[in-house]
């Protein structure tokens, strides 16, 4: 499948759809979760495009997966997330619901996580 240029972490992107930034560099730009789910709920995105971690991971430059990764771990210092604690996640594909097909990792913090996983049913 296809990258779709108009999927919405896309258009935040071009600066056509407004986002609550918190960090920006040459490879990522992170803003806060528009349906937060912990007190700190921040997503994290490259700024090439790539669909998720498997093609980020199979494409990407070594730049710009260096830089990524180094943007993550900036976000969680500079949001003061690294005493206490914090939850990285990024979801690929259907069984993980991935909503927004732009890769993002999501960076939780300032509360306890809980267990990492709901139970199956
Ligand atoms: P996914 O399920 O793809 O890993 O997560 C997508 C995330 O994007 C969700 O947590 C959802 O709340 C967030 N989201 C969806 N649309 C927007 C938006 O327009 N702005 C922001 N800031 N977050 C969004």
């Amino acid at each position: 499948m296809a990258y779709d240029d108009q999927n919405i972490f896309a258009r935040i992107l071009k600066g056509e759809i407004p986002c609550d930034k918190v960090y920006e560099d040459d490879h990522a730009l992170a803003f806060n979760d528009i349906n937060p789910q912990a007190p700190v709920h921040v997503l994290v995105i490259p700024k090439g495009r790539y669909q998720s971690l498997d093609d980020f991971s199979e494409k990407a430059p070594e730049a710009e997966i260096a830089g990524f990764i180094r943007a993550v771990g900036n976000v969680a210092r500079e949001l003061g997330l690294t005493g206490d604690g914090y939850r990285i996640l990024a979801n690929h594909g259907a069984d993980a619901r991935q909503e927004v097909p732009h890769f993002h990792v999501h960076v939780f913090g300032k509360r306890d996580m809980g267990p990492m996983l709901r139970r199956e049913r």
